[in-house]
């Protein structure tokens, strides 16, 4: 192993690892206690307790986070929403305002609509491909600018490094969530964030079998993050933590699997005559093509297609469709399909869902590690059937 910079692979293995493990165990145990004896004088925060995230098993686990992401320190969560509450939670103040990007997952979209104003904070979304029109959306109470690496469903890429330099400039913590590239397409904190979280749920977990999130940053920055998690109360389970560990193991070649199966069928369906538009960053025809190319390994396991006949045609497709699954969530080695106007978006009022394009024949594709050469058949024949 070359101890300069080990590859993400030789890390997903090795990082975090206890050499020798509990017992010269090759594999770290699972701690499920909830309670260990404590020393006199320990600060609250350090007692080790699930709650407290401070157990042996979590803290394998955060170590493992770090390295994946090239970060001081991390620290998991009990899903993805729990990540992202807890981190703007611990960023912002009644009276503090956020800049977010206009395209945020669903749910954190209903996040900030429907609790920040009871909370006191006040937000603006805003173009995070336009950098121009950033600096009008801040306010003398801005406090962090939020983004995703790859919005959903239409696999738009911000302008990052454009993001980074206006917060840089402006006093302004950046914060991304990183869940559809995963690190293995980007280490967010390498091209200048402050922080990364990720629902673990997806790429990271990767088998659709567990509900985590995880947070990345500065070891000043995640142990405030997790203080504040300790608070709310938001901690991992230690087996699923255990589940998490595990997958993270095989994440490249997970990872690196999904992005090549969605190329191939992002370039299998780019012009069909059934189809009208596909979004995936991959393709020269995409709008963030150029920049995604430069700052991305690899364009991610997930597209999205419209049908020339519209949401009839698209639910014809679910339906034809034998390998997919017609599931929400993302990210597992199985292919999932969905329509996100009724599954991830539904929460969001018609009118912003109509403003961002996310239309009601719009299709999103999960692709899973299946043979690349199934899927296209797969798609061939339910497409004859639309
Ligand atoms: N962020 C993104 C981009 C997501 O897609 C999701 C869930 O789909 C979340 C956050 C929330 O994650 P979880 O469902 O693990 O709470």
């Amino acid at each position: 192993m070359s101890s300069d910079a080990p590859g993400i692979d030789t890390l997903a293995v090795h990082a975090g690892e206890r050499r020798p493990g509990p017992e010269g165990s090759v594999v770290f145990p699972i701690y499920q206690g909830t309670v260990y004896s404590v020393e006199p004088g320990t600060d609250y925060h350090d007692i080790k307790y699930i709650r407290l995230n401070s157990t042996p098993s979590q803290k394998y686990l955060h170590d493992k986070l770090a390295a994946l992401e090239g970060a001081e320190a991390a620290v998991a969560t009990a899903s993805g929403m729990a990540a992202v509450t807890t981190v703007l939670h611990s960023l912002l103040r009644a009276g503090d305002h956020l800049l977010a990007g206009e395209c945020l997952y669903g749910g954190t979209h209903e996040f900030l609509t429907q609790h920040a104003e009871d909370l006191g904070w006040s937000y603006t979304f805003v173009d995070p491909q336009r950098p121009e029109t950033w600096q009008a959306a801040r306010t003398p109470h801005t406090r962090a600018f939020l983004v995703e690496t790859i919005s959903n469903p239409l696999m738009r890429v911000p302008r990052l490094r454009e993001v980074v330099t206006f917060a840089r400039q402006e006093g302004l913590t950046t914060v991304i969530d990183n869940t559809f590239a995963s690190p293995v397409n980007l280490r967010p904190l390498a091209v200048g964030f402050d922080l990364c979280f990720h629902s673990a749920t997806k790429y990271l977990g990767g088998h659709s079998d567990l509900v985590a999130g995880s947070v990345a940053g500065s070891a000043e920055l995640i142990g405030r993050i997790r203080r504040t998690l300790n608070h709310y109360g938001g901690s991992l389970d230690p087996h699923a933590g255990f589940l998490l560990a595990r997958s993270l193991k095989t994440l490249g070649l997970r990872v690196r699997a999904q992005n090549d199966n969605a190329m191939e069928l992002a370039r299998f369906l780019d012009g069909r005559p059934e189809i009208t538009e596909v979004s995936y960053p991959g393709l020269p025809s995409h709008p963030d093509h150029p920049h995604a190319a430069e700052l991305l390994s690899g364009f991610g396991g997930m597209l999205s297609l419209r049908l020339a006949g519209g949401t009839a045609a698209a639910e014809a497709l679910l339906e034809a469709l034998r390998i997919p699954y017609v599931a929400p969530s993302l990210g597992g080695v199985e292919t999932l399909i969905t329509r996100p106007a009724t599954t991830s978006h539904a929460g969001m009022s018609s009118r912003d869902r109509e403003h961002l394009g996310i239309t009601d024949d719009l299709v999103r594709v999960s692709c899973g590690i299946e043979n690349p050469e199934d899927l296209a058949a797969d798609f061939e024949q339910a497409l004859h059937k639309v």
